[in-house]
């Protein structure tokens, strides 16, 4: 039996020779192997053989499997409708419901049961006056909440495709109901609602009017461990440093790994006993200058941000992992 080895050269040249004569048959090569961890998953190849059935993968020279074109075409039609389908249902807007507090209008899917919004309203209430006073500011008037039963409507709606909630401006929030990582959704909201508020604490500082486009370039440079600290501590989301190897192990992150979202998101588990710390240390004052300066630890607190690291360590250490 005739032996062929796909390679990607071969599938470039197939798709776009696929009606010469000389091609008897054409093949779409599912090549997987489940026990090996050369190919991972599913490798994917068109090649062009003749009556042969046993094709041999580059890569690992196992497993493989054959469809014919007829099979491709059915395929093909099957991912076209499936692919028609999902793009309709995604298009039909979805059904919300709209709730409005003293402080917020809540825009939510209907499926969400509409005592649980009732329970958000009152803590988002009850902690509008509390961060706005936290943080000397006075949050916006009326803050649109957004809360989707569905990641995927939030990912439509915002773009932001790797986290569950996010701002817009000081008067919008958005969130999923199932959040990453959270399960109580008050602590998402408090989260978000906390961002609003250190937002306005900026713009209150920024010469006025307001040049949008120049803020916004600033506001890129504010650093990720202090913006998401400071909501992390606001909505009360302590993780026992015990309950964290790389503190009990003496392994702290420092600034550069705090500020990195990517690499374990680390200040999401330990942003609350570093805000704590500089409010324990050094005074709710310092803390917001701190914000004002974005996030400037030499010249608001006098100390290297190795030295700052170092000392919130030891404060973790005394109070939490004794
Ligand atoms: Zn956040």
């Amino acid at each position: 039996m005739a032996e062929h080895q796909a390679n990607a050269c071969e599938i470039l040249s197939v798709f776009y020779s696929s009606r010469h004569p000389a091609i008897e048959h054409l093949f779409v090569i599912f090549n997987f192997d489940f026990s090996n961890s050369i190919c991972s998953g599913w490798q994917f190849a068109i090649a062009m053989v003749s009556k042969c059935f046993n094709v041999r993968c580059d890569f690992c020279g196992q497993s493989i499997m054959i469809f014919r074109m007829k099979k491709l075409k059915k395929i093909l039609l099957i991912l076209a409708i499936l692919f028609l389908t999902f793009f309709i249902i995604i298009c039909i807007p979805e059904n919300r419901k709209e709730i409005k507090t003293k402080h917020f209008t809540f825009l939510f899917s209907s499926s969400i049961d509409t005592i649980k919004i009732a329970e958000l309203s009152d803590v988002l209430e009850g902690n509008y006056l509390r961060i706005g006073n936290d943080l000397k500011t006075t949050p916006a008037d009326n803050i649109e909440t957004n809360i989707y039963a569905q990641r995927w409507r939030y990912i439509k709606a915002t773009k932001n495709w790797g986290g569950s909630g996010n701002i817009e401006g000081i008067s919008k929030l958005h969130f999923v109901e199932q959040a990453w990582g959270e399960t109580d959704i008050k602590k998402v909201a408090v989260h978000e609602f906390a961002h609003t508020v250190t937002l306005k604490l900026l713009l209150d500082h920024e010469p006025q009017p307001i040049n949008s486009k120049d803020f916004d370039k600033k506001f890129s440079t504010f650093p990720t461990w202090l913006w998401e600290g400071i909501s992390v501590y606001e909505a009360q989301q302590f993780v026992d440093p015990k309950s964290l190897p790389f503190l009990s192990n003496g392994s702290y992150p420092n600034i550069a790994e705090l500020n990195n979202r990517s690499k374990g998101g680390k200040i999401y588990k330990v942003g609350f006993s570093v805000i704590e710390y500089i409010i324990d240390q050094y005074g709710q004052q310092k803390l917001l200058e701190l914000i004002i300066s974005y996030g400037n630890i030499s010249k608001v607190l006098g100390v290297t941000e190795d030295v700052f690291s170092k000392d919130w360590y030891n404060f973790v250490k005394q109070k939490y992992l004794k």
